[in-house]
């Protein structure tokens, strides 16, 4: 028998009439549990002209524009455009160096300024910052650590206006959000086992990919 799930939220909601209004709110809905006054200031907010404004309305006029137009890498720099974000910080993991180099002329073809910071930045060894030889991808040899806060601080210190995470680690994504002083956007999600597209295991999770509904196996990870 299926587990009774405690705090019902939006995965659980078979309505989504937030959206479009075509249908109703279910008794577990967000919004309508949600305090007024707490909806009214977040659209105060996209209403006015902070940066967090000019950001929620750069993003819908890409969205608006160039929908199943145009890639993540057009809309980068579409929105990098419409956030006035001149110099373009590009976070990346060695493993897609070459990808960057890509980005970066494309970026520069846009009239960008991008500006790359590897994710070996400092060359430190792994066991440096203590972490155990057997858990190198090749044991007792050199191998530099993922740096991400240093990525992020001389990132801060090229005065970047927007950061592009190209394929960081998870974990070390969430380092690299915390320190970037510029806002953060994804081209690259890292998933070293699907092409970097984490999607299709959700899509073959019925069957290919079953293990991960598997409570067993889970518990392991
Ligand atoms: S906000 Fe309400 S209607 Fe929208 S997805 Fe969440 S639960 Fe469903």
């Amino acid at each position: 028998m299926a587990k009774k799930i405690e705090h019902l939220s939006c995965s659980e909601c078979g309505q989504l009439h937030c959206y479009r209004r075509d249908k109703k709110f279910p008794d577990h809905c967000l919004t309508t549990a949600t305090d007024d006054t707490q909806v009214k200031a977040a659209v105060e907010t996209y209403r006015g002209d902070s940066l967090d404004a000019r950001v929620a309305h750069a993003a819908a006029e890409v969205e608006g524009l160039y929908y199943c137009k145009i890639s993540r890498v057009e809309e980068v720099v579409a929105f990098a455009r419409r956030i006035d974000a001149k110099r373009v910080g590009i976070a990346s993991c060695l493993g897609l160096v070459e990808e960057s180099k890509i980005f970066a002329k494309i970026l520069r073809t846009a009239g960008l300024e991008p500006y790359t910071v590897l994710c070996k930045i400092g060359s430190v060894d792994k066991s440096d910052i203590g972490i155990p030889d057997r858990l190198k991808i090749r044991c007792g040899t050199f191998e530099a650590c993922c740096n991400p806060i240093l990525q992020a601080e001389l990132l801060n210190a090229a005065r970047t206006q927007l950061n592009v995470i190209m394929g960081l680690c998870v974990g070390h994504d969430s380092l690299f959000n915390k320190h970037s002083d510029a806002l953060v956007t994804t081209l690259v999600t890292k998933d070293r086992t699907n092409g970097h597209n984490p999607v299709s295991t959700l899509y073959t999770a019925r069957m290919y990919s079953r293990r991960v509904l598997d409570p067993e196996y889970l518990k392991k990870l």
